[in-house]
């Protein structure tokens, strides 16, 4: 039988986004590239990638479980949850 109960450290074999069903939309005119979701985000799939010279979000939906986390903690709101369509 197999273990249901995942190794520590596994977290980019176990791909998350297969939980998930909401997904985060980031508006990237509202951003203010802070930062803070990429700091939260407790699968660590957001990275700030640079886009023409300033920092952006960029999230891995391989990994984002939809929980919302970082919609919460976007001060200027600039992360909207919606229903995961391919779902
Ligand atoms: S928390 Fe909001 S403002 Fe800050 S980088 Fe993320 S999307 Fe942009
Ligand atoms: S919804 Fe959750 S898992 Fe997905 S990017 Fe936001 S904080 Fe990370």
């Amino acid at each position: 039988m197999k273990n249901i109960i995942v190794n520590p450290n596994s977290i980019t074999i176990n791909k998350t986004g297969s939980w998930r069903v909401f997904k985060p939309k980031t508006n990237f005119k509202k951003c203010v590239s802070c930062g803070m979701c990429a700091k939260i985000c407790p699968e660590n799939c957001i990275k700030m990638i640079k886009k023409s010279s300033i920092l952006k979000p960029k999230t891995d939906y391989n990994y984002c479980k939809g929980c919302g986390m970082c919609a919460v903690e976007c001060r200027v709101h600039a992360i909207e949850m919606r229903i995961d369509k391919d779902i």
